[in-house]
């Protein structure tokens, strides 16, 4: 049985406007770690809003446990979220931050020692119980609002970004502490984020969201490999895939699939002129924007991802037979811009 269900559901602020949600179903593995990814105003954060019990959906049902929750509070729906602010009470210590859920609850007052103890154990903050959130670093805050959010053992935890107010290092740190964290609890979360590479990182699954609308769901390596269509397909990888547009088809290929011809012996490929227009040197990698030319297709900017350890000459000026192999195009509709693999190949 999913923890986490939802049904058709939809959310419209204002009548006679495109809903922020549109029709989203989809449903939690038990334990998994599932993403909500997509960018600013795609409706990731209405969606948790509405399984949390914050936000009433226009329609569609939201289920926990087989369960249908619509008409539940936040509290009876037995789950924990984790917002971008995480808002701890600032006159409280952290140990009376991480007791406030229990107190609301009213468990037993005897019991929230071991479990403030057990949660602040698990996030590695057994040590600042006596402190002000004030004396207390980014990193240090996000774990107490962490263990404030498990100590009820919720059987969904919902995060908003957590992640989003530390800087770049502490937020590698956090991810990975995070990751640790699911695992030794396992319990399902869901998880929000603009970050795709946080998506990847953290998720067993990633549902991408774009106006409201779910384009698809799946793991880290289906929807980087094999994109639902041409949002996805530039939403995920940086730089995006490149797509080269046919009469009815587009021909998507990432970056580090297309290479100097002659590195790509024996694979079938296919074969292009390369025009380098300029050149980013990024230390482990240099990335190559050019053209590319032929007779059956408009060419945007194509882009080329080439491994330091690849010989040097790709310079800014000049032109090279590069190639794809054909096992990493992928074919998109030219009118849907959704995935249709078409035979033959519109070159041929
Ligand atoms: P971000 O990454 O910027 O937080 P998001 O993907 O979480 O974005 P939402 O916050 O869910 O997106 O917003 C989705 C859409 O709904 C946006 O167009 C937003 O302007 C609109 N919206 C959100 N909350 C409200 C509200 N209370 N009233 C009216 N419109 C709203």
């Amino acid at each position: 049985m999913a923890v986490v269900e939802t049904r058709n559901l939809t959310k419209v602020f204002k009548e006679g406007e495109l809903g922020a949600v549109n029709k989203v179903s989809l449903a939690t593995h038990e334990g998994e770690f599932l993403v909500f990814l997509g960018p600013s105003g795609s409706g990731k954060t209405t969606l948790l809003r509405m399984i949390a019990g914050l936000e009433t959906p226009t329609s569609g049902e939201i289920l926990i446990g087989g369960q249908v929750v619509n008409h539940l509070t936040p509290r009876e729906r037995r789950i924990a979220m984790v917002f971008q602010s995480y808002a701890l009470y600032p006159h409280l210590s952290v140990y009376n931050n991480i007791a406030f859920p229990l107190k609301a609850q009213k468990v037993p007052r005897e019991q929230h020692r071991t479990k403030v103890e057990w949660a602040a154990g698990l996030l590695g903050i057994g040590k600042l119980l006596g402190r002000k959130p004030r004396e207390l670093s980014g990193g240090e805050r996000q774990r107490v609002a962490l263990a404030r959010a498990i100590v009820r053992e919720p059987a969904v935890f919902l995060l908003d970004e957590p992640l989003s107010n530390l800087d770049a290092k502490l937020r590698a740190s956090a991810r990975e502490e995070l990751e640790q964290f699911h695992k030794s609890v396992g319990t399902t979360t869901i998880y929000v984020t603009h970050d795709q590479v946080e998506a990847m990182a953290m998720g067993d699954r990633i549902v991408v969201l774009h106006q409201g609308v779910v384009r698809q769901i799946g793991t880290p390596k289906d929807v980087y490999e094999d994109p639902a269509d041409t949002f996805v397909a530039t939403f995920l990888g940086s730089p995006p895939m490149n797509l080269v547009e046919f009469s009815d088809v587009i021909v998507g290929f990432r970056p580090e699939s297309f290479l100097p011809a002659d590195l790509l012996p024996g694979a079938k490929h296919v074969r292009f002129r390369y025009k380098v227009n300029y050149v980013e040197y990024l230390g482990a990698e240099r990335v190559l924007y050019g053209a590319i030319e032929g007779r059956h297709f408009e060419s945007k900017e194509i882009i080329s991802r080439l491994s330091w350890t690849m010989p040097a000459g790709y310079d800014a000026g000049s032109v090279h037979d590069f190639s794809v192999a054909e096992s990493d195009l992928r074919f998109f509709d030219r009118k849907t811009e959704k995935r249709a693999d078409p035979r033959p190949y519109p070159w041929q």
